[in-house]
């Protein structure tokens, strides 16, 4: 579904991601783990158009490399960033309105609000509730269903489970698995390697921009370098 070949991003004279190859296949999800700089948003960020890269990328049979975000986005391809950047001033209809407003109108906006309420429902519980007052856990659940609310079919996903408490993580991971069950292609990025590898069909590792290791999740979850760098208790 999606092809990354020699992809390489640079901010100034720093070199970020230094030819990075990777493939994501359709209904699989796929995991990039690294440490804090590998490189990792810089690869997400570079496949959405949002910052400039050079490489091939390939998203269904089509070069998408170069084009502007909301092209890229129209195609099918969306990014939960970083951090769980909700707009916190707006309400939860706000956001999810505003995660699909330029992909649909009309009824099939209405209807795809109503799929996200349905598989959060703790978000229609506090749909006029301002973003900003939700929980850490709330608003990565609201995050997520912003990007869904583009309807795409390859889910992007930069460290969901990032700062969350550890009940709330399994529920991330729990969702993620169900999102692949209902067909959608996810690329994650994770730094909790342990429970990104249990659900991923493959996995590659980013050190200082460069894949140094692939993988299955199980052959990932037994070599050293990941034993040592990132399943240390
Ligand atoms: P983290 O988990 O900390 O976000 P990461 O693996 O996602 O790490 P990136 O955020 O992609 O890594 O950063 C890769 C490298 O690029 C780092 O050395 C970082 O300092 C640098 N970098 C990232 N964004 C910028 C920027 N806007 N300007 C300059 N350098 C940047």
């Amino acid at each position: 579904m999606l092809e990354v070949s020699g992809l390489n991003v640079k901010y100034g004279e720093v070199a970020a991601v230094k030819g990075v190859s990777l493939s994501v296949p359709k209904g699989s999800i796929i995991v990039l783990l690294g440490a804090n700089g590998a490189g990792k948003s810089s690869t997400l960020n570079a496949i959405t158009g949002l910052i400039p890269s050079t490489g091939s990328i390939v998203f269904e049979g089509q070069t998408i490399s170069g084009q502007p975000a909301e092209d890229i986005v129209r195609r099918g391809i969306s990014l939960t960033p970083e951090g769980r950047r909700v707009f916190p001033s707006l309400t939860v209809a706000e956001n999810l309105h505003l995660g699909g407003a330029a992909h649909a109108g009309g009824d099939a906006l209405k209807q795809r609000m109503e799929e996200e309420l349905d598989r959060f429902p703790i978000l229609r519980e506090r749909f006029h509730q301002t973003a900003g007052l939700l929980s850490g856990g709330e608003q990565q659940m609201l995050a997520i269903a912003r990007s869904l609310m583009s309807g795409p079919r390859l889910l992007l996903l930069d460290e969901p489970s990032l700062g969350l408490a550890p009940l709330i993580v399994d529920k991330v991971f729990d969702l993620i698995a169900s999102l692949k069950a209902k067909g959608l292609t996810i690329l994650l990025v994770e730094q909790n390697a342990s429970r990104a590898l249990e659900i991923s069909d493959y996995g590659y590792v980013l050190q200082t921009g460069q894949i140094v290791l692939h993988g299955s999740g199980s052959e990932l979850a037994q070599s050293d370098l990941v034993k040592q760098a990132y399943l240390a208790e």
